[in-house]
């Protein structure tokens, strides 16, 4: 277990270990200042240069999905797969947004 915090501008995740009270929801970033996104352990950062992958998730942690791994049904869960491109993206968040 284990939350991160994630900056798209600067394409770093900084690790937030699993102590509840250090959870911190409105970091900002070190290095620039601007939003970070709060995100489930699930997460792993692309290498910097990937911009591929970075605008994927870009767009899901805009459309509020923080990596976890949401429940549906009593007993079913959506795992994460990570989006090939913006369209599955779109599609994911579709389903998620059902949920
Ligand atoms: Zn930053």
């Amino acid at each position: 277990m284990g939350y991160k915090n994630v900056c798209t501008n600067c394409r770093i995740s900084l690790s937030e270990g699993t102590n509840y009270e250090l959870f911190n929801t409105n970091k900002t970033c070190p290095i620039c200042k601007g939003k970070m996104y709060f995100v489930n352990e699930k997460f792993k950062a692309p290498k910097k240069s990937n911009d591929k992958e970075w605008k994927i998730i870009e767009y899901l942690l805009l459309s509020g999905y923080d990596f976890r791994n949401p429940i549906y049904g009593a007993e079913k869960y959506m795992y994460f797969e990570f989006p090939k491109n913006l369209q599955e993206a779109k599609a994911f968040v579709r389903e998620m947004r059902k949920l």
